[in-house]
């Protein structure tokens, strides 16, 4: 075996990481080998990861917020003017079959114990794991599904939903600063990761979930009239985000968002932090109100929205975002659903006609 093979790193790098996304430097190695180790083995080293930087007390803070951001997207489904009762009650069925249990890390870790793995051989360590994934992916042909299964490891810091399961899934990696501190103060708490779990449940009713019944099947349970309301709602999102540009074409032409393409996750923002915000005035803390650092509770809440969404990205990545990525980018994750919000107006006290008050207000769930 070769020793190394860093002219395939360096091509490899050229191409995807600088020319397609912008980067400036390579990542270091070790980042590399993390991520490779965690593509592969990621049940393996996600259990360490777990062990050390979560735990089971983790676990018990963020299911209760689960449990506050559900009751809301219940009373969301209750209230909503635009849907017969007809299609409420289907709603409600799907609503109490949502798994929310999967929170940090699976129950019962994947055993790779038959994967030979070695020191000195990348590459065969590769091919073994790649194999047993293989092997593993083809063994559930003609079996029943396996509920318990994970799509991301535990490390990810990301979430999911999964409308063939209808669960939500939030890995231990999302269930950290800035997304979620178990010290910090509620407000923050339910602006940066209630935010992210009203986002996954509210996919189980956005524009691809909503075609799904409770039990994972894709089926319309909804009454015609029913979906139309929804689709001309959700039209209304798709034109707000068509109207946004994060960067132009690298001639001075401004690129603008797919309001279709990213219909969904906009959806899921949208609602997802409105049920946030009202998880939050229901909480223990979000009935005392307290100012803290100068900021209301309101406010605090907004705020954990905007810390938890910054990020800092290339021009030629959010090109290349803009035309393959259905998630806004994150400027217009943060300032679309707050224009839509009339909770944020008076929370700052903004006044009609500025920035961050749309005259067209827009609204799903
Ligand atoms: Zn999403």
């Amino acid at each position: 075996m070769p020793k190394h093979s860093s002219g395939l790193v360096s091509e490899y790098y050229a191409f995807n990481s600088q020319y397609l996304r912008g980067a400036a430097t390579i990542e270091p190695r070790w980042k590399r080998c993390v991520s490779a180790v965690d593509n592969q083995l990621g049940e393996a080293s996600g259990k360490l990861f777990v062990d050390k930087y979560f735990g089971a007390a983790g676990r018990e803070n963020v299911r209760r917020i689960v449990q506050n951001v559900l009751s809301e997207l219940e009373e969301g489904i209750r209230t909503a003017d635009w849907m017969s009762p007809e299609t409420k009650q289907k709603a409600l069925v799907k609503l109490k079959k949502i798994d929310a249990s999967k929170l940090g890390f699976p129950d019962k870790y994947r055993d790779y114990s038959s994967i030979v793995i070695t020191r000195d051989d990348f590459i065969a360590n590769y091919t073994h794991a790649s194999q047993f994934e293989s092997r593993r992916q083809k063994a559930k042909i003609g079996k029943s599904l396996d509920r318990s299964e994970w799509e991301m490891t535990p490390p990810t810091v990301n979430a999911y939903y999964e409308p063939a399961f209808n669960e939500i899934v939030l890995p231990a990696g999302i269930l950290q600063p800035p997304m979620f501190d178990k010290d910090s103060d509620e407000a923050y708490s339910y602006g940066a990761i209630g935010r992210v779990i009203g986002h996954e449940l509210t996919h189980g009713f956005d524009d691809e979930g909503r075609k799904f019944d409770g039990d994972g099947n894709l089926t319309d349970w909804w009454t015609e009239a029913d979906a139309k309301s929804f689709d001309e709602r959700a039209s209304c999102v798709a034109k707000q985000y068509s109207g946004y540009s994060p960067v132009d074409d690298g001639n001075g032409k401004p690129l603008y968002l797919n309001g279709r393409l990213t219909l969904g996750e906009n959806v899921a923002d949208n609602g997802g932090l409105r049920f946030a915000y009202s998880a939050y005035l229901k909480s223990q803390q979000g009935k005392e109100s307290k100012v803290v650092d100068g900021f209301t509770p309101e406010q605090r809440v907004f705020l954990g929205y905007a810390i938890s969404r910054c990020e800092n990205v290339a021009q030629e990545t959010s090109r290349l975002l803009i035309v393959t990525d259905p998630h806004s980018p994150a400027k217009f994750r943060l300032i679309g659903p707050i224009v839509n919000m009339p909770e944020f107006q008076s929370a700052f006290a903004c006044k009609a006609g500025q920035p961050m008050v749309s005259a067209n207000r827009c609204r799903v769930w």
